[in-house]
């Protein structure tokens, strides 16, 4: 196996974690329901982009319950 040939410095290594630094995503606000959104996608709690209905929010909720409840059931089982 490779190994370095010395080791990294305190201020190589700095050096390189001074990029690590992560940023807030910008998020705008949906123009239905006023609720912070990624730009370009559908909102998540209307399921509006823009004007257009885009997702049904009601059967994908209905869906995620169903799947939440088989969870717990096979956990019961067990
Ligand atoms: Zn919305």
């Amino acid at each position: 196996m490779a190994v370095p040939k010395r080791k990294k410095s305190k201020r190589r290594t700095r050096q390189g974690r001074s990029h690590h630094a992560l940023t807030a995503p910008t998020l705008s606000t949906c123009s239905k329901c006023g609720e912070q959104i990624m730009p370009h996608n559908a909102c998540q709690t209307c399921g509006y982009y823009g004007e257009r209905k885009a997702v049904d929010v009601e059967t994908k909720l209905d869906k995620k319950l169903k799947k939440k409840e088989n969870k717990e059931n096979e956990t019961k089982e067990k």
